[in-house]
């Protein structure tokens, strides 16, 4: 992930829900892009999907949901085999302890069912407030936060939502400006902008809808416009 350096503005409420709701009227069908059928399938595609690509997942979980379709499968697996089986996810050895110790975790204290809260799920292993967020609002329709992800912590940092660069106090400053029944959206809102246009390494400013309210973006020659902010640009 890129490092952030922390900047000193940050955009009005009513700044920043307007490009919010340009960016919802470009994205109306903006959704999670991991594949699962139960809740068991989109906790195990989330804790893949770190430092990888959904596509990438969506196609290990194909064979995987296959071979493991129960917690207790994940729990009693041979961790080798497990490895092996999500190798191409990356981080693969880390992973595939997390998922095996987060179902031994889900029998032994919550009888086998993916918990509903967020301080329950953030007790397993290899779950952080992302990914517990991403699993409330998906499998249980349960808002509490806002996923906070590589795209959206760059969105919302180039986008001037934010001042902070850590994941946490992003959400936090994101939950504090953004009224909670765009929660939900919002993340997929600023995925989508992020995987199309405003890209890590190359934002296409020329073509993005917010270009004449984002306050990092740049004109013809890659210069700042919104000088005035002394924001400093990072891709
Ligand atoms: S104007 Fe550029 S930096 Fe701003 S959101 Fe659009 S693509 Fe990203």
């Amino acid at each position: 992930m890129d490092d952030l350096p922390k900047r000193a503005d940050r955009l009005s409420a009513p700044e920043i829900l307007n490009i919010f709701e340009i960016l919802c009227k470009e994205y109306p069908d903006a959704k999670i892009a991991l594949s699962y059928r139960n809740p068991l399938e989109l906790l195990v595609a989330t804790i893949l999907s770190a430092q990888c690509t959904d596509e990438r997942v969506n196609k290990v979980t194909g064979s995987l949901f296959k071979k493991y379709p129960t917690v207790e499968s994940y729990a009693q697996a041979s961790l080798t085999e497990l490895e092996e089986a999500i190798k191409s996810t990356g981080f693969f050895r880390n992973k595939a302890r997390n998922i095996k110790a987060c179902c031994e975790l889900i029998l032994e204290r919550f009888g086998g069912r993916i918990p509903q809260t967020m301080d329950e799920l953030i007790t397993l292993p290899g779950v952080a407030r992302k990914t517990a967020n991403i699993v409330l609002s998906n499998a249980f329709a349960i808002v509490e936060g806002i996923a906070v992800d590589t795209h959206v912590r760059r969105l919302a940092y180039r986008l001037g939502f934010t001042t902070e660069n850590d994941p946490n106090k992003i959400e936090r400053d994101l939950m504090n400006v953004i009224p909670k029944k765009y929660w939900f959206n919002l993340s997929y809102v600023l995925i989508d902008h992020g995987r199309k246009i405003c890209k890590a390494r190359a934002p296409g400013c020329k073509r993005c809808v917010v270009r004449r309210l984002c306050p990092s973006s740049l004109d013809a020659g890659g210069k700042l416009k919104a000088q005035s902010l002394k924001l400093k640009v990072v891709f």
